[in-house]
């Protein structure tokens, strides 16, 4: 009969080979970015240096613009997310506007509540996909550390913010997207969509080009065919982050 140390030792060794297999199983290897030196969610991927800023701009919605949310109810959006004094709470399900949109101007704040438990991309994560499909990553990226193509401000899997423009948890933050809808023909994608990003007035993307929709863990890439307009989508991503004075301006090309 092996002795009692030996026995539990070998169930050790065991149990350790099981997760170190597990971890291999579950290693992402990055796909290179065809635009880039790096891979897509390369950790690798220097971040981008970290400004000083003021936090969130407050701009009041333009008398032509399309009021998404003003602190009183989500009747704007397909899913009721919960509204707590003023302030839209992402609730579980992604919510999308009722109203499609193509080329935009879209003012929105947001917050990290205070004493959220971030790690990587959990913790505090959303996000705003113009037309359902192109993401502006929301994220605490103050002084949590992910991969730069998916922290604040980031257009997820492709291209990370010129400069870190964070506030810290528990502070109201701005972004205004100036996003211009990609041109088709009858043969597929003829101009890409282009984004300027301005986090807490400070220029993050300046007519950055989108190399397609949003994709994880894939290089993006055009599909063949492509709505003029589609709606603008709240992502739910398990974190209660917040939100308050929406509004879009639709940019006519
Ligand atoms: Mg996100």
């Amino acid at each position: 009969m092996l002795s009692k140390p030996f026995y539990l030792s070998l169930i050790g060794s065991f149990i350790m080979s099981m997760s170190g297999a597990q971890q291999i199983k579950n290693e992402y290897v990055p796909i290179k970015q065809p635009w880039s030196d790096y891979g897509v969610h390369d950790e690798t991927r220097p971040r981008p240096p970290k400004v000083s800023n003021r936090g969130a701009v407050t701009t009041k919605a333009p008398e032509d613009a399309v009021v998404l949310f003003d602190g009183k109810n989500t009747d704007a959006f397909t899913k009721v997310w919960r509204v707590k004094d003023g302030v839209m709470v992402a609730s579980p399900g992604s919510t999308d506007t009722k109203q499609s949109f193509g080329s935009c101007h879209l003012h929105i704040e947001w917050k990290i509540p205070a004493g959220r438990e971030v790690n990587g991309q959990a913790g505090g994560n959303s996000g705003l996909f113009l037309m359902k499909m192109y993401e502006v990553q929301v994220m605490e990226s103050h002084t949590n550390v992910t991969y730069a193509d998916g922290q604040a401000a980031a257009l997820y899997g492709q291209t990370p913010p010129m400069v870190n423009a964070s506030a810290p948890q528990g502070e109201w933050q701005s972004y205004d997207i100036i996003f211009e809808a990609p041109e088709y023909n009858d043969e597929g994608v003829v101009t890409p969509a282009y984004v300027t990003v301005i986090h807490n007035g400070v220029v993050v993307h300046a007519h950055q080009k989108y190399y397609g929709p949003t994709v994880f863990r894939k290089v993006a890439n055009y599909p063949q065919t492509h709505p003029e307009k589609a709606p603008i989508r709240l992502q739910w991503h398990n974190d209660p982050v917040e939100y308050r004075n929406i509004w879009v301006k639709e940019l006519s090309k």
